[in-house]
This record gives C-alpha cells, sequence and structure tokens, in this order.
C-alpha cells in the first residue's frame, strides 16, 4: 500500500471531507508496515473496503420551537463497519455537525470499538441541532422527531446509538421514549439509558475515569502516578468531569476546565463543591466558564478566548473536541515539562501535536485507546439488557479498570518501539486494525 497513494484517491473522491481524511491518514501511516505484509489483506482490498461506510443514512428533522415557529435541522447516521458485531456509536448534536465529522468519528469508532474487546462495530450519528439555550419542551420535540426517522435503521442486535456532544441522559431518554413507543418493544436499543430503565450504573463516568486509568497504566511504565500532579483538564461534559473527579480521588490537583468561551484556571485544583456546581451549570445549557469564575471569584480566574494549554502542568487530559490542541499548544506544553498527554475527547490533538508530542517521547495516548472506556461500558450495559440483569456500581467499574487495562497491554505489545518507546497511536492502530481486518477475511467480500 502507498498511503499518499491511497490518500490521493480518497480526496478526489470525498473533497472537503477534512476531519474524515485526517482520522483516515493518521490510521493509514500507522498500519501500512503489517498491511505491506499481509498479501492477504491486499487481495482482499481490506483497506479500500475499510476507509467507506457500509452506509449512510441522512435525513431532515423538522420541529416545532416554544413560539410555535418550525424549525429544519439534518440528521444523520452513518454504519460505518460491522466485522465484529452491532454497528455502535454515539450521537453527537452540535451545530458543526457535517458529514465530514461523522465520518471521521464513525471511523476512528471501529477501531476503539475493536480495542475494547467486546463485540461491537463502528457507527455514528447525529445532528447540526444546537441544544444550547433550548428548552426541555424543545429538546423533546427535537429528539422525537429525530427518532420517527433513525427507528427503522436501529435495533439492539443492529445498530445501537449512544451519547456525545450534545447527548446525555436526558437526550437518550426522550430517544428512547420514542423508539420503544415506534417499536412497540422495550430492548438495549440505547445505551446511556437512566438506571432504573436499563441503564449501567457507571456508564455517566466511564469515559473519564476510563481515560484516567489508561493515563495510571502509563505512568506505572514510568514508575509514576497521579499523586501529586497537577492536571489540565479542557471542556467541562460528561467526559472532562469524570476524567476531572477520578483524578482528584487519585491526588491530582485538576487547575483547568474550559468551554468555548476560554478557559478557567483554579490554582489550588477544583474540589467537591465546585465540581458539584459545574454539573448544575451544565444542566442548564449555557456557557460554563465565565458564570464558575463570578461564582468563585477568589480561587479562579477565567481567561476569555484562550486555551488551558499555555499552563504549566505535569498532565494534559483534552476532553472536549476535535482538534482543540495544535502544534502550538503541543510546543507548550513540552516546554512547560509536560509528561502525558491522555486524550479524553475524539482526535482532539492536531497531527502537527501528536508529532511533538512522539519527537520529545512524552506519554501520549489517543482518544481510541483512552476514552474506549465510554464504549466499553455501553456494550457492558448491552450485556446487562440481554442479561436481564444489573452489576452494581464496583462489578462494573472493575470490568472498565480490566479493559482499559487490556487496551494498554495490546497498544504496549503492538506500538512498542526499538528504543523501548511506546507509540501508543501505532500500538492502538495496529491492534484494532488486525482484528477488524481478520473478520473482514474470514467473511468474504460483502
Ligand atoms: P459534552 O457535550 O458533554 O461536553 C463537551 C464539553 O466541551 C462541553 O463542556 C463544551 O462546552 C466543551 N467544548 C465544546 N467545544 C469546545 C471548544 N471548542 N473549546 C473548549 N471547550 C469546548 O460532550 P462529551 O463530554 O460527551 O464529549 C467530549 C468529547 O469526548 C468529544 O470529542 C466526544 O466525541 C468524546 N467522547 C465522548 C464519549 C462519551 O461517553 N460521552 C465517549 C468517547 C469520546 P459547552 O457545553 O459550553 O459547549
Amino acid at each position: 500500500m502507498n498511503v499518499n497513494e491511497i490518500m490521493n484517491a480518497l480526496e478526489a473522491k470525498h473533497p472537503g471531507e477534512k476531519e474524515y481524511l485526517q482520522a483516515v491518514h493518521e490510521v493509514l501511516e500507522s498500519v501500512h508496515e503489517v498491511y505491506n505484509e499481509s498479501p492477504q489483506y491486499q487481495d482482499a482490498k481490506i483497506i479500500e473496503r475499510i476507509v467507506e461506510p457500509d452506509r449512510i443514512l441522512t435525513f431532515k428533522v423538522p420541529w416545532k420551537d416554544d413560539k410555535g415557529e418550525v424549525q429544519v435541522n439534518l440528521g444523520y447516521r452513518i454504519q460505518f463497519n460491522g466485522a465484529i458485531g452491532p454497528y455502535k456509536g454515539g450521537l453527537r448534536f452540535h451545530p458543526s455537525v457535517n458529514l465530514s465529522i461523522l465520518k471521521f468519528l464513525g471511523f476512528e469508532q471501529i477501531f476503539k470499538n475493536a480495542l475494547t474487546t467486546l463485540p461491537m462495530g463502528g457507527g455514528k450519528g447525529g445532528s447540526d441541532f444546537n441544544p444550547k439555550g433550548k428548552s426541555d419542551a424543545e429538546i423533546m420535540h427535537f429528539c422525537q422527531s429525530f427518532m420517527l426517522e433513525l427507528w427503522s435503521l436501529i435495533g439492539p442486535d443492529t445498530d445501537v446509538p449512544a451519547g456525545d456532544i450534545g447527548v446525555g441522559g436526558r437526550e437518550i431518554g426522550y430517544l428512547y421514549g420514542m423508539y420503544k413507543k415506534l417499536a412497540k418493544e422495550h430492548t438495549g436499543v440505547l445505551t446511556g439509558k437512566g438506571n432504573n430503565w436499563g441503564g449501567s450504573l457507571m456508564r455517566p463516568e466511564a469515559t473519564g475515569y476510563g481515560n484516567v486509568y489508561f493515563a495510571q497504566e502509563m505512568l506505572a511504565t514510568k514508575g509514576e502516578s497521579f499523586k501529586g500532579k497537577t492536571v489540565a483538564v479542557s471542556g467541562f461534559g460528561n467526559v472532562a468531569w469524570g476524567a476531572a473527579e477520578k483524578a482528584t480521588q487519585l491526588g491530582a490537583k485538576v487547575v483547568s476546565i474550559s468551554g468555548p468561551d476560554g478557559y478557567i484556571h483554579i490554582p489550588d485544583g477544583l474540589t467537591k463543591d465546585m465540581i458539584d456546581y459545574l454539573l448544575e451549570l451544565r444542566a442548564s445549557n449555557n456557557d460554563i466558564a465565565a458564570p464558575f469564575a463570578e461564582e468563585y471569584p477568589d480561587e479562579s480566574t477565567f481567561y476569555p478566548g484562550k486555551k488551558p494549554w499555555e499552563l504549566k502542568v505535569d498532565i494534559a487530559l483534552p476532553c472536549a473536541t476535535q482538534n482543540e490542541l495544535n502544534g502550538k499548544d503541543a510546543q507548550m506544553l513540552v516546554d512547560n515539562g509536560c509528561m502525558l498527554v491522555g486524550e479524553g475527547a475524539n482526535m482532539p490533538s492536531t497531527e502537527e501535536a501528536i508529532d511533538i508530542f512522539h519527537k520529545n517521547k512524552i506519554l501520549f495516548s489517543p482518544g481510541k485507546a483512552s476514552n474506549a472506556g465510554g464504549v466499553a461500558t455501553s456494550g457492558l450495559e448491552m450485556s446487562q439488557n440481554s442479561l436481564r440483569y444489573s452489576w452494581t456500581a464496583e462489578e462494573v467499574d472493575n470490568k472498565l479498570h480490566r479493559i482499559m487495562k487490556d487496551i494498554h497491554d495490546a497498544c504496549v505489545k503492538y506500538g512498542t518501539e526499538a528504543d523501548g518507546y511506546v507509540n501508543y497511536v501505532k500500538g492502538a492502530n495496529i491492534a484494532g486494525f488486525v482484528k477488524v481486518a481478520d473478520a473482514m477475511l474470514d467473511q468474504g467480500i460483502i
């Protein structure tokens, strides 16, 4: 395989889909050696097949706002690759959502899901609907209209959506309610459900906790731990919240959170009270960074329009969104002595930033490995639904912990370089790719 030739052909076929092309390029760069040594992969054209989704559904989502005005959004579901299990991946509601972003997320999801050790294929979906500033009723009407179109494509053994940016427990509730009404069955068709109607304990915190468990494993390879470290976290959504809470429990000081409007520096670290207040702000559907700094004027400072990567920290956990950490940010982190960057978000670091982390041999984990705890726990929710049973929080947490360790081991197995440095990007991409490619070989040309 010649990576450049394949990329040129893809660019010609999908012009302008920059996030999707970026994600494909990163994977192909990692797997080309393995691929070129495997004539059976080449004969079956695994690369040409794996980079294209199995199918894409696009649809319009009409709904009425509180003033009675009709609004129209776009909806999507991408079923990317089903070689190792039912399609699985979140729904994102955000005005930036387009096909390129969802294709990048769906493509990444294939390898992430393979890494979890659970049988789940890759998918993703969402809408350009903006939940910010919307009332509960508006969110419900939108979710119901969205599901009216989506429901016939999904099912507990077919395609199991979950949350992502802009889709939390409330949205999953409204989506599930409508699915149940249309399908007339109570099945595990969505994950992230409420605990008293089929959800799994620990699902809300699983992505952030998993990210910290993965970072713990990386630190252990250097004889280090979270205790006494300063940590910069970006965002304050589902992922950032869990990561901040777990890092704090392990004795670290979380000195930042952020939003699209800027970041907050909390030099003495987040406290439990602050985390509770942040969760309240989050539930209000509005920006959180500036109002938080107003509530805690002595303990925190708000830096509008800036990112937390300019802080001097030991550990950085980007947990907000794609491409939020560029080459300049990466250089600042390295120059300030940062020893570990653990991606909680999907593709938050640009390719240039990743090159800088690798060149400086700092510990760096790609989201598809270190944020896989979310989808892994969704997989555990599916298992519990099939069993008609619920595990305790401790049981789920133990399984999550074990899965994150296994993912770390797989990355070390495939990503250790001649000098002993572990390239977790390469390790994760190869481990995920080989599993899916072998399944595709077994199942023939379909
Ligand atoms: P949420 O919507 O819960 O949170 C996203 C957070 O990031 C919000 O605090 C948001 O602020 C903030 N944010 C958005 N854009 C920016 C920006 N440009 N700069 C700084 N902050 C920003 O989403 P999740 O926590 O669920 O998802 C975060 C990331 O993690 C995404 O990349 C997602 O794909 C990934 N992920 C999520 C999983 C999950 O289980 N939820 C699983 C695996 C990956 P505001 O609300 O003010 O807009």
